[in-house]
């Protein structure tokens, strides 16, 4: 769900426009060299270091649903994943303690992905499009067409400024516009779209059980996204899915990473 701080403020800086952020670069061929921290592949009894038979693996495992994520990605763009743990860019995929989170597209170094024991394929397969390159949807510059934010939050957003406070440090991580390089139409379908239901970022504030709710143009949008998903069940046919990777993520990432 999360991206790194450090991440996020050093591409802000250099920031320009909507599913992919000004100044997020692509991986090199369009491949993506990774490596996992040795507990995950002991936890699923893998015989070497990358993914081979990850689909015989315990589904409740880490590294069973990377495997899973990366091989959909795969399908969906054509992107590749390669085992290579000597190469100081190398996306290192380890054990989250405290957030589900990655780095955004390609670094030149240290490159990570942390994936907590809870964390659901859906989550990891939305950290997957931050290391593609995707940014979060609700962040594009022209989101308040298609979105109302909740009184509350507008209000943080607007007037947050650089106040410290544990609300205004995620409000200033989460939900500012960012200038985008390439983008779709606005996509309410996204994998990288948030779920107007935020309340686990702040139990104690019942207000963030709906941060949003769809402007005209935003429920127009939603009703024709969804008919990609008509197969699949109804909590997928919603902003904020975590289901799969919609039409547009997909072109995106094969423009972004030139996927030949
Ligand atoms: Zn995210």
């Amino acid at each position: 769900m999360r991206l790194w701080p450090f991440v996020l403020l050093g591409l802000a800086i250099s920031a320009h426009a909507a599913s992919v952020m000004e100044g997020t670069q692509a991986w090199p061929k369009a491949t993506v060299a990774y490596h996992f921290e040795p507990q995950l592949l002991k936890a699923v009894g893998a015989t070497g270091k990358d993914c081979t038979g990850w689909a015989r693996w315990q589904h409740a495992t880490q590294a069973y649903k990377a495997c899973a994520a990366m091989d959909a990605w795969t399908t969906a763009t054509g992107v590749h994943f390669v085992l290579d743990e000597r190469r100081i860019d190398s996306l290192y995929i380890k054990a989250g303690s405290t957030a589900t989170q990655a780095t955004l597209g390609h670094l030149p170094a240290f490159n990570r992905m942390e994936i907590e024991a809870g964390a659901t394929y859906g989550a990891v397969l939305h950290e997957f499009g931050h290391v593609l390159g995707l940014m979060h949807e609700h962040q594009r510059p022209d989101r308040d067409q298609y979105l109302t934010f909740a009184p509350f939050l507008r209000n943080d957003i607007d007037y947050c400024g650089l106040t410290i406070s544990a609300v205004c440090s995620d409000v200033r991580g989460a939900f500012p516009i960012v200038r985008v390089q390439m983008s779709s139409d606005y996509d309410p379908c996204s994998l990288m779209h948030y779920l107007s239901n935020q309340t686990p970022r702040h139990r104690e504030d019942p207000r963030w059980g709906q941060i949003f709710t769809l402007t005209k143009k935003g429920q127009a949008a939603l009703d024709t996204c969804t008919q990609q998903f008509m197969a699949l069940p109804a909590r997928c046919r919603k902003p904020g899915q975590k289901c799969a990777i919609s039409h547009d993520d997909a072109m995106i990432v094969r423009r972004f990473q030139k996927v030949s």
